[in-house]
């Protein structure tokens, strides 16, 4: 019985070592695979949280709702009266630069958070430069 036991026991081990060769060779390549695909996933989700375009509802340069940006929107900043316009920044609505007036980001977070619970990304376009 004992042998038996034994038999089987170096059967295992004679197919888990012919087994772990076929396995490193396989996982050194499915490893690779692995890895590209958690790039794809990475980059995927720091474009835009849920499979927007990258320019959709915020607007991530400015800090705004998009359909209310200044900057990008032409149709907005026509509308602006001369004294609505940043004199600092004459590309931007006096009530969306950030870099004259911080107090407006924690305001327009505010509407990000209430739409997706999580703090807007830094809007890279409209900050005051950091000395
Ligand atoms: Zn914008
Ligand atoms: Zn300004």
């Amino acid at each position: 019985m004992k042998k038996l036991v034994m038999g089987v026991a170096l059967l295992a081990g004679l197919f888990a070592v012919a087994g772990c060769g076929d396995k490193t060779a396989a996982t050194t390549g499915g490893d690779k695979k692995g890895k590209e695909v958690a790039k794809a996933d990475g980059q995927g989700a720091k474009a835009e949280p849920k499979g927007g375009d990258g320019h959709g509802w915020w607007c991530d340069d400015h800090g705004v709702v998009e359909e209310e940006c200044s900057v990008c929107q032409a149709k907005v900043f026509k509308k602006l009266k001369p004294d609505e316009i940043c004199p600092k920044h004459p590309d931007r609505a006096k009530d969306q630069c950030f870099v004259c007036f911080p107090e407006l980001r924690e305001k327009n977070a505010a509407k990000y958070r209430a739409k997706y619970g999580k703090e807007p990304p830094e809007a890279s376009d409209n900050m005051a430069e950091k000395k």
